[in-house]
């Protein structure tokens, strides 16, 4: 049973609606419900058939039975029969609703179901037709409104119409009829057209979104292969970094034991001018290596030191505190940490940051007033934040993201000695962690350099 329903339906739907329509469009769903009334109608109309046929044997009203078998052939044409255009079947189908209704009106009167026949068409019609052609139900019912008055006013039939109306009540029901498919044929297609906007408006923003969408897919996929570009091009730099620095450790440390042998075996024959150069040689040739060795840990930060691990940041800043232990008694300094927390990270790196963030402390200070350090960590909900602050000379404000760039010093090497790496490495260590670093400071007072750490890595 189910599957003879099926292939109706399948067959229904072939014939009445037109496959090349999508269903964003009105007229698909125009289309649609006709298929749904044919669907549905032609099984039903036996409910009014069968009934209809044994009225028309009873009251041998031969019309009826005529109506009847029309209505048993036509809608199986409309259904089935195979080669008729869409608009051929649409048009058979009201044709046959107008002929039936207009029948059942002139034989029946109001006494059958014709007025509500008529009405019904102009409002079913309304749903599937355009405006443009919907208007035409109202000239059908104008023109059967007056071929029926005029019968009526010449009493030209023997209809059961003449018995039952009077011109002037016929003239009104008429004008009711008319007003009626009037308001429905002006109605009904608004309704549409508010339907048809707002269908369209949320296509037009789907292929906005789908377009929108289709843009950030295509910049990630970019954005992606930049950072893997960028990812290999950092890693040959550092490669090159670091082959480079290797390297040159070698003729450097050449330069510097000549300079030695130099100064020691000739020094009887060199005037004063003489060792000043040497000396300066030498000199230069101690701060290349200090470059040289900052540049390659540098170059090991997240390529060698990579293994994150939990670190007791009490232990570790203790110790590097330690490393400077000659240096704060010599400078009568005072370093004190409060208790800090445990984190996840490279041990190596983050001693490297508190080695430089002390080291800066003790070093950036004025000669006459003891450096006071004070380093102070917390546990926020997504980072652990670490601060070292100092009494030291303080920095310009407009240098407070520039300190942070490789080779960056606002000092001479005769103020105050250096490289430039000591926050260019910080910076790199803070990134590698997730997190960030800056500075706060105010000119002869003092500096707070404070950084996080990301929270959500595994050890
Ligand atoms: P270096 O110390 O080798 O010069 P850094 O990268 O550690 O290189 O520092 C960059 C510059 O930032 C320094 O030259 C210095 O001028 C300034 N600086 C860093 N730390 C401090 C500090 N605690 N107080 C004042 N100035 C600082």
């Amino acid at each position: 049973m189910k599957q003879i329903w099926n292939r109706y339906r399948s067959t229904v739907f072939q014939n009445c609606t037109d496959a090349s329509q999508s269903s964003e469009e009105l007229s698909y769903w125009r289309n649609y419900l006709f298929a749904l009334t044919i669907l549905y109608i032609a099984p039903l109309s036996f409910i009014a058939i069968i009934p209809g046929i044994y009225m028309a044997f009873i009251t041998g009203l031969q019309f009826l039975f005529i109506a009847n078998i029309l209505t048993l052939l036509i809608l199986p044409i409309i259904a089935f029969y195979p080669g008729l255009s869409l608009g051929v079947r649409k048009f058979i189908f009201f044709f046959g609703l107008y002929l039936a209704s207009t029948a059942l009106l002139y034989e029946l009167g109001s006494f059958g179901p014709g007025l509500i026949f008529l009405l019904a068409t102009t409002f079913f019609i309304t749903l599937i037709y355009d405006e443009k052609k919907a208007i035409w139900s109202v000239y059908i019912i104008t023109v059967i409104c007056i071929t029926f008055g005029v019968l009526i006013y010449f009493e030209a039939t023997e209809s059961i119409m003449l018995q039952e109306y009077r011109i002037d009540s016929w003239f009104a029901l008429s004008a009711n009829l008319i007003f009626l498919c009037l308001v429905a044929v002006l109605i009904v297609p608004g309704l549409f057209r508010g339907l048809q906007s707002s269908l369209q408006k949320r296509n037009q923003l789907q292929a906005e979104v789908l377009k929108n969408k289709e843009e950030l897919e295509q910049s990630m996929i970019q954005l992606k292969e930049k950072a893997l570009e960028l990812q290999e091009s950092n890693r040959e730099l550092e490669q090159f970094a670091y082959t480079a620095s290797h390297d040159l450790k070698e003729p450097l440390r050449m330069i510097r034991n000549f300079m030695d042998l130099l100064e020691k075996n000739y020094a009887p024959q060199l005037d004063d001018k003489a060792k000043k150069y040497i000396h300066f040689a030498a000199d230069g040739a101690k701060r290349m290596n200090e470059l040289i060795d900052d540049l390659l840990e540098y170059s090991r930060i997240s390529r060698l030191y990579s293994e994150f691990e939990t670190v007791d940041m009490n232990k570790l800043v203790d110790s590097v505190i330690g490393m400077f232990e000659a240096q704060i008694e010599e400078q009568n300094a005072v370093v004190g940490r409060e208790q800090l927390p445990q984190v996840i990270g490279v041990p190596v790196s983050l001693k490297l940051v508190f080695q430089n963030l002390i080291g800066n402390a003790l070093k950036y200070h004025d000669k006459n007033t003891a450096p006071r350090v004070e380093i102070k960590g917390e546990e926020t909900e997504t980072h652990w934040a670490f601060s070292v602050s100092d009494n030291g000379i303080g920095i310009d404000e407009k240098y407070f993201d520039e300190i942070f760039l490789l080779f960056k010093r606002l000092h001479s090497n005769s103020e105050y000695s250096g490289t430039g790496m000591g926050l260019a490495m910080c910076k790199k260590v803070v990134e590698q962690h997730g997190g960030e670093i800056w500075v706060t400071s105010e000119k002869g007072k003092g500096s707070t350099f404070y950084f996080t750490i990301k929270k959500d890595r595994q050890a």
